[in-house]
């Protein structure tokens, strides 16, 4: 396996790591198996990833603790554990920490948290209040002095406000989306993040699930760039073993492979939201974006999305597509001039 520094943490992270996620839509069992194997094979970075759980405060971090933590029992020196929260205050982050110790890493060889994320750290009010002194990076950085994490690390699907986030130099490492349809972050970000020495951790290598049919050449393409380390979604011990041996030696893209990604990436790219956020707000009131998210995720059963549908985006988040008067605003406000208005359509003959 590939290793490499994460920016100023020093820790030697695999360049493949192991992205949880997929892991809440499986039990114990198959998962502790895909997880041990990965162990076995030098994968060395978990970021645990609490989906759904994130809203219930009461269910937060026990699917993790149920999966990860059962392998860390006996397994804690040999990873490093990030572990995540898409709360923004400073009460709600400082109990978030002491939750994830809790139900993740007590009992086992090292009760700490290598590594915790602020998650969605997508909006220009978040990170005022994230930064704010009663917001949950000071939190974090106390629960660092007092040894209860080690590292602290921001992500977002926004490359502007993860920049800002960066250059306050209160964060260690950075993580963002990155793959050939998303490669804002070469620009501006990636460089920054490497002058400043901070780790840098790519999200959705394979869009989300929407490059999967290629996903050892995203991979590659991903690993061919100044980044440290991926985290594809892994769920089964086939998954497992088909990143490894990525992670062990990522040949360089043939010509003939580049063209065959940008080729699939510009037709993904059509419809693919980058999740920047720039077409809010909608005078309907519709979440764009998370719309689009469920019409175009392959990994969610229509099932899966039409409960998701009725019960978060039209009943939580009070986003109802059918309000959609096709006024073409957000198109203009989208970088990439995605077809909103006709994706609405397509959510409501989806799903109602
Ligand atoms: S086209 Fe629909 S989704 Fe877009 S801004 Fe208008 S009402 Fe909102
Ligand atoms: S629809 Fe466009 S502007 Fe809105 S979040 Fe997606 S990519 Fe960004």
């Amino acid at each position: 396996m590939l290793y490499r520094r994460l920016g100023r943490t020093n820790l030697k992270v695999s360049a493949i790591a192991f992205g949880g996620l997929p892991l809440f839509f499986q039990p114990p069992d198959k998962s502790i198996e895909a997880i041990n194997l990965a162990l076995d094979e030098g994968i060395n970075y978990f970021d645990l990833d609490e989906a759904g759980n994130s809203f219930i405060p009461e269910k937060v971090y026990l699917d993790g603790g149920s999966k990860i933590g059962q392998v860390l029992k006996k397994r804690r020196n040999d990873c490093f554990l990030g572990v995540k929260s898409m709360r923004q205050t400073y009460e709600e982050l400082k109990a978030d920490v002491d939750l994830a110790l809790e139900r993740i890493v007590k009992g086992t060889s090292r009760e700490v948290i290598d590594i915790f994320q602020l998650a969605f750290l997508d909006t220009p009010q978040k990170m005022e209040i994230i930064l704010s002194k009663q917001g949950g990076l000071r939190a974090l950085e106390e629960a660092k002095e007092e040894g209860k994490i080690d590292f602290i690390l921001g992500a977002a699907h926004n490359p502007r406000t993860l920049i800002q986030a960066i250059k306050t130099d209160r964060f260690d490492i950075v993580e963002f989306p990155f793959n050939i349809i998303e490669n804002e972050y070469l620009a501006e970000l990636i460089p920054l993040a490497r002058e400043k020495d901070i780790g840098t951790v790519v999200m959705k290598p394979l869009g989300g699930g929407q490059l999967a049919s290629i996903a050892d050449l995203s991979l590659r393409w991903i690993l061919q760039h100044n980044v440290d380390c991926v985290i594809p979604g892994m769920k089964s011990i086939e998954e497992v073993q088909k990143n490894v041996e990525i992670g062990i030696k990522p040949e360089r893209l043939s010509a003939g492979e580049l063209e065959t990604l940008h080729k699939l990436g510009a037709e993904v790219g059509k419809e693919y939201c980058h999740r920047c956020g720039y077409c809010l707000p909608c005078p309907q009131g519709i979440m764009i974006l998370g719309v689009i998210d469920l019409v175009r995720a392959p990994m969610l059963s229509l099932e899966m999305k039409k409960k998701s549908y009725h019960q978060v985006i039209k009943g939580r988040l009070k986003s109802d597509p059918n309000n959609c008067v096709q006024c073409e605003e957000c198109v203009e406000k989208c970088p990439f001039k995605l077809p909103i208005p006709t994706l609405m359509k397509r959510a409501v003959e989806m799903f109602e």
